[in-house]
């Protein structure tokens, strides 16, 4: 990924250096004998300075926004709490029309009732990640009832997709690093959090996320709420616009 983006970039910065090169023929060819009335009108104007000074601004634009464009700021929306067979299918299919993949946290005792939504969740591109299975406080738990709170809920993920789950959302974003070694998972947090638990009002949770979102952020939702998955696409078709793209959490955590 990271070397076609760089490649891609090196090959923008190729075409730039060439374009003022091949405008610069353009006008030496333009000049030339046997050129057509078309080509005449244009020799024209170029030598009189019109045609150049606006193409070049032109191009130069194009080969701005280019390269704006390639240097693409990356999110990633994460859902917590879900799935929710209220709200979830609903999340999905909006996310479905607009080629968007999100990180799901799931509670395993939910997972466990709605397998065909993780099914769809994992068929559709999205990354599943362990959210305990009845959303606990991770340093309330003694040893025992805390691997079994992340396993019983990797075992359910695991028998439903085929696929460990890698990554936790500790519930309150309570985590310990030596968590870390003893379960073998890697904590996901968030940088970007509307609150949207707090409010049903969708439009106060869209205006939060849109006007702090950054490159590389990890914005915070709860797919079990209707003013949350109405943001959530909202969200997507504002920060789409402004050229953002959208990709899984992993993707903005490995190096
Ligand atoms: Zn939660």
């Amino acid at each position: 990924m990271k070397l076609s983006g760089k490649r891609a970039v090196f090959l923008l910065y190729a075409c730039a250096l060439l374009l003022p090169a091949l405008s610069c023929s353009f006008t030496e060819w333009a000049g030339t004998a046997g050129e057509t009335a078309e080509a005449e009108t244009l020799a024209r104007q170029i030598r009189a300075g019109g045609v150049t000074a606006e193409t070049g601004a032109d191009s130069g634009t194009k080969r701005q926004e280019a390269v704006e464009e390639e240097k693409a700021r990356r999110v990633a929306l994460t859902f917590d709490d879900g799935p929710s067979p209220s709200w979830t299918p609903e999340l999905l299919d909006g996310l479905k029309e607009r080629n968007v993949q999100a990180t799901f946290f799931l509670i395993g005792m939910y997972a466990v009732q709605y397998p065909e939504i993780v099914e769809r969740m994992d068929r559709e591109g999205h990354l599943i990640g362990n959210h305990t299975y009845h959303h606990v406080q991770l340093d309330l738990e003694d040893e025992e009832h805390l691997s079994r709170e992340i396993g019983d809920t990797d075992k359910v993920i695991y028998l439903i997709t085929g696929k460990h789950t890698e990554y936790v959302r500790p519930p309150f974003g309570v985590w310990d690093e030596k968590l870390e070694e003893e379960l073998q998972v890697l904590p996901v947090l968030w940088t970007v959090d509307p609150l949207d638990w707090t409010t049903e009002n969708a439009d106060q949770i869209v205006e939060k996320v849109v006007t702090e979102a950054e490159d590389g952020d990890i914005i915070l939702l709860h797919d079990c709420y209707a003013s949350s998955v109405e943001a959530a696409l909202r969200i997507v078709d504002i920060l789409q616009a402004e050229g953002f793209a959208f990709v899984t959490a992993d993707e903005l955590m490995l190096p």
